[in-house]
C-alpha cells in the first residue's frame, strides 16, 4: 500500500448520487474524497440521452450529466479517485476504506456505490461474455453496425437499448419473458414505429448459441406454450436490472432480501455511526439518476450533521468559517468545545 489519507468524508461511488454529495459536501467546507472508481459517471453515463433530470431541456447524455455535476463539485474543492473500493473496515471509529493502492481513514462515509447489470445466470452468458453478449448499447452498440441483434429484458434500459440499436443494428429482436412490458407508453410507442424491432412475447433466452467467433443465435422458449425455437443473431444485449453494488458492505450494514442496503436510522444514517449510504445501492424503488442525486444530497446533510454534533465539530469549518465570519465584524474564539461567536454590537 502506497498512500494513506485521513478525510472527515469519504465518498465511495461516482454517480449522481457519489457526485452530488461530494459537490455538498465540498460546500460545505468538508474537503472530501470522492473515490469514483476507474468509470466516472456510474450507470447513467452510458445512457445516450436523459431526458428526466430537471434543468436540461432537450435532454443531456448522462456522460455529459455526470460530468457537469463531477465539475460543480471539484470547483467547491472536492478531491477525485479514480480507483475502486477493495473492502471496508467499519470496526474502529475511524472509518477505512481500502482500495488497491491506498487507504483512507475517514471520520464519516457516504455509500453511493451504485448498482451492477443483472446476469442471465446462463453458463453459454459466461462463454460469449464480451465475445456478442453485451449489457450496454451506448458502449457496444457500434460494434454490431448492419448486424442482428437480440435484446432482454422488458424494462425502460431494455427498451431504450432495443431502440438505441434499430439505429445501428439491421435488426431487432426484443425477447421479454412477460406480455406486458414495465417500460413507458413513450418507449413504447418509439418502438411500434421501427420497422426493424420484432418484439418476442412470453419468451425467455435459454441458451446462447455460438462458436469460435461469438455468438451466433439464442435459443428462446415460450414461456406459455413451452415451445423451443432458435433465433439467429450476432449479438445479445442483457438490460434485465441491476444488483446493488453492496457486498462489500454487508458484514456491516443491513440490507433488503434484493441485498439493497438499508438506513437504519433517521434519514440517510445506517445503523454504523458515522455512515451514510445514497443512491442505487440503498433504492430498490426509484432508481432514477435525479432520486439518486437528491439521496446524495441528503446523506452529504446528514454526514454534516452527524459531524457537528458527534465531536462539537463546528471547529470542522474554523478556518475558512472564522476569515468569512471576521470579515462580518464578528468576535470568533475557537475552543476544542467548538466555535463560539459574538457579534459586535
Ligand atoms: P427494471 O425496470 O427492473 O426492468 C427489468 C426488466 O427485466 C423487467 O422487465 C423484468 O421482467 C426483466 N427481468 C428481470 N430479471 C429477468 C430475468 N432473469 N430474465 C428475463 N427478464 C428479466 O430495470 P431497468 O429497465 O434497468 O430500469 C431500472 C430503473 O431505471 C427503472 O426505475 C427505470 O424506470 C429507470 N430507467 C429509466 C430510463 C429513462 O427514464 N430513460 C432509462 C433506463 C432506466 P418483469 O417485468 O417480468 O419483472
Amino acid at each position: 500500500m502506497s498512500q494513506e489519507t485521513t478525510a472527515r468524508v469519504v465518498i465511495i461511488g461516482g454517480g449522481p448520487a457519489g457526485y452530488t454529495a461530494a459537490l455538498y459536501a465540498a460546500r460545505a467546507r468538508l474537503e472530501p474524497v470522492c473515490i469514483e472508481g476507474y468509470e466516472s459517471g456510474g450507470q447513467i453515463a452510458r445512457s445516450g440521452r436523459v431526458d428526466n433530470f430537471p434543468g436540461f431541456p432537450g435532454g443531456i447524455t448522462g456522460a455529459e450529466l455526470g460530468e457537469k455535476i463531477r465539475k460543480q463539485a471539484s470547483d467547491f474543492g472536492a478531491t477525485f479517485r479514480s480507483e475502486e473500493v477493495i473492502s471496508v473496515d467499519f470496526t474502529e471509529a475511524r472509518l477505512r476504506v481500502v482500495s488497491a493502492d491506498s487507504w483512507y481513514d475517514a471520520e464519516t462515509v457516504i455509500v453511493a456505490s451504485g448498482a451492477r447489470a443483472r446476469r442471465l445466470g446462463l453458463a453459454s452468458e459466461d462463454e460469449f461474455d464480451g465475445r456478442g453478449v453485451c449489457y450496454c448499447a451506448i458502449c457496444d452498440g457500434p460494434f454490431f453496425a448492419d448486424q442482428r441483434v437480440v435484446v432482454v429484458g422488458g424494462g425502460d434500459a431494455a427498451v431504450e437499448e432495443a431502440l438505441a440499436l434499430s439505429g445501428i443494428a439491421s435488426s431487432v429482436a426484443l425477447v421479454h419473458r412477460r406480455t406486458e412490458f414495465r417500460a413507458n407508453a413513450t418507449l413504447l410507442a418509439a418502438v411500434a414505429e421501427r420497422s426493424n424491432i420484432r418484439v418476442i412475447t412470453p419468451s425467455v433466452v435459454t441458451e446462447i448459441l455460438g462458436g469460435d467467433l461469438g455468438v451466433t443465435g439464442v435459443r428462446i422458449r415460450n414461456v406459455d406454450t413451452g415451445a423451443e425455437t432458435t433465433l439467429d443473431t450476432d449479438g445479445v444485449f442483457v438490460a434485465i436490472g441491476h444488483v446493488p453494488a453492496s457486498g462489500m458492505f454487508t458484514d456491516w450494514l443491513d440490507t433488503d432480501e434484493q441485498g439493497f442496503l438499508r438506513a437504519s436510522g433517521e434519514g440517510t444514517a445506517t445503523r454504523v455511526p458515522g455512515v451514510f449510504v445514497a443512491g442505487d445501492v440503498g433504492d430498490p424503488r426509484y432508481r432514477q439518476a435525479v432520486t439518486a442525486a437528491a439521496s446524495g444530497c441528503a446523506a452529504a446533510i446528514d454526514a454534516e450533521r452527524w459531524l457537528m454534533g458527534h465531536r462539537g465539530r463546528q471547529i470542522i469549518a474554523n478556518r475558512s468559517a472564522n476569515r468569512d465570519l471576521a470579515a462580518r465584524n464578528a468576535e470568533v474564539t475557537v475552543t476544542e468545545e467548538g466555535m463560539n461567536v459574538r457579534a459586535h454590537s
